[in-house]
């Protein structure tokens, strides 16, 4: 893992306190309540945000309305260059930004933030939204479709990796000509309403971006339910997500979801260790394990089972703990609640009977304070039904699992209710080929974990991972709706 040591000050120049954007104007809620944003390395207060409901979602979408038909009508060419335009802004502020995110979310500094990249592949799609001719029964007539965007679209992201998130649900959904209505988490909505702020300097109207902030009972729960949102984009738990497509059905409202993982690591005898090791350590305690795509599982073949565990053990015990402003690898967890329910699957885990080769603590004292922290932490000895091994943890929580051959590999990382990455550790290109067809995931990485090694690739689920898909070279058509033109001369000349 790279680690850069973080400039200690922070400048708060895009900081935006007790504000949220609606219509181009940074709003309190008409509740005039708010939610204060704490570091969960310390608990230090970092800002308030409004505390918004039903009304407030309702003022966005409004406000989202108005802006529609002009951007709608922007050529695409145009709306592009405003998203360039955008990217380079965020660029400029990409350090300031980062600390942003790394003191909301609590983790420490591990590279270029990638926002500034995505959102410029996002750009380069908004003026190549093509659809397609069509044959005719008569050669008179002609036939075509339209990719049109939807209108008034809302999106809901989650506290984990607030600006990625952020610029690839609402670039997508405004380069396709939508206006949004986007909803952060209460957790962390400093990086989107910054973000946000840049949209505007950088000449996006406004209107076209609205960010609302609030508890996802409250403000978050009002958006699938309004009528007047055509499309929805939500990442989050399976929980939250099936209560938003509950609340789309009933408005018939087309959606995506990324509900998260419980993803694989399948390590053959031949896998190249030196490599192997120190990715998936890194891939488990990146953000402190509360990644989506996060390999949680490592499904190995007996033989090198016992090598593969001391060796993780070993890498796992390398890996610093400690707050957002020290060059370690690893910070907090988001919250106390998400502390309580990681501590309460290492309990699930030792009670289950699985072997605690390394971590399950809580790091005190020091540095430490009071934040939310917890160690990286190796199961050994994990069997396929134990909870740890089938539910999504969202820590630093790694399972060892042994099987006997690649049969029982394949069915074992197959059998979980998710499937949004699965890796495979092999040098045998037979075994890559057979395994890549055979896992069912969403994105499947051979020799590399997280799926991390390719640009533009599609990401999203398999079963209850979700479905859709975003950051790839058509995320933006997943934002538009197709229409079918059929076109004949009023006199027919044939
Ligand atoms: P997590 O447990 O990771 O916070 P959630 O799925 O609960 O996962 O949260 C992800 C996002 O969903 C956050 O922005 C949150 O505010 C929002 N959210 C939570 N509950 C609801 C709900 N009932 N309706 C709409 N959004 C919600």
């Amino acid at each position: 893992m790279t680690i850069t040591t973080p400039n200690p000050t922070l400048t708060d120049s895009l900081l935006v306190d007790g504000a949220q954007l609606i219509g181009g104007e940074w709003v309190p809620s008409h509740t005039a309540r708010t939610i204060e944003v704490i570091n969960p390395a310390n608990r230090e207060h970092l800002a308030s945000v409004p505390r918004s409901d039903a009304s407030d979602i309702d003022a966005a979408v409004e406000a989202a309305e108005r802006a529609f038909p002009a951007w709608r009508d922007l050529n695409a060419t145009a709306r592009a260059a405003l998203l360039f335009r955008w990217a380079a802004l965020i660029e400029d502020n990409l350090a300031e930004l980062d600390q942003l995110e790394s003191q909301e979310v609590g983790r420490p500094h591990w590279g270029p933030p990638p926002m500034a990249g995505q959102l410029r592949f996002i750009a380069g799609q908004a003026d190549k939204v093509q659809g397609v001719s069509l044959p005719t029964y008569s050669p008179d007539a002609l036939g075509f479709t339209l990719r049109e965007p939807y209108g008034v679209v809302g999106a809901i992201i989650p506290w984990n990796a607030p600006g990625p998130m952020f610029v690839t649900e609402v670039g997508a959904a405004i380069a396709a000509g939508n206006t949004i209505v986007m909803k952060p988490a209460e957790d962390a909505p400093l990086t989107p309403l910054a973000l946000a702020r840049l949209s505007i300097q950088a000449g996006i109207p406004a209107g076209v971006i609205n960010v609302v902030t609030g508890y996802g009972h409250e403000a978050g729960a009002a958006l699938p339910a309004h009528p007047r949102i055509r499309r929805m984009g939500f990442t989050g738990s399976p929980f939250t997500g099936s209560l938003i497509m509950a609340a789309c059905a009933e408005n018939l409202t087309p959606l995506h979801l990324e509900l998260g993982g419980k993803s694989p690591q399948v390590v053959f005898p031949d896998a190249d260790l030196d490599v192997a090791v120190p990715a998936m350590v890194s891939g488990i305690t990146l953000n402190t394990g509360q990644i989506c795509a996060a390999g949680s599982r490592v499904v190995v073949l007996r033989s090198v089972h016992d090598e593969l565990v001391e060796r993780l053990a070993t890498q796992m015990q390398k890996i610093t703990v400690g707050p957002w402003n020290q060059p370690v690898n690893m910070g907090p967890l988001i919250n106390e609640k998400q502390h309580d329910r990681v501590l309460g699957y290492i309990e699930a885990g030792k009670d289950a009977g699985a072997e605690l080769v390394t971590g399950g603590g809580v790091p005190r004292g020091g540095d430490y304070g009071d934040g939310f922290f917890v160690e990286p932490t190796l199961f050994d000895g994990v069997s396929p039904d134990m909870k740890i091994a089938r539910e999504e943890i969202f820590g630093p929580v790694l399972s060892v699992i042994a099987v006997d051959d690649e049969r029982e590999a394949i069915e074992v990382a197959n059998g979980t209710d998710y499937g949004l990455v699965a890796s495979v550790w092999t040098r045998d290109v037979g075994t890559a080929i057979r395994m890549s067809r055979a896992l069912q995931a969403g994105q499947v990485a051979v020799n590399n974990a997280l799926g991390a090694a390719v640009i533009g690739g599609p990401f999203g689920g398999y079963k209850s991972s979700g479905f859709g898909r975003t950051m790839g070279a058509d995320s933006v058509l997943e934002w538009t709706q197709v229409k079918t033109v059929s076109m004949r001369p009023a006199t027919p000349t044939l």
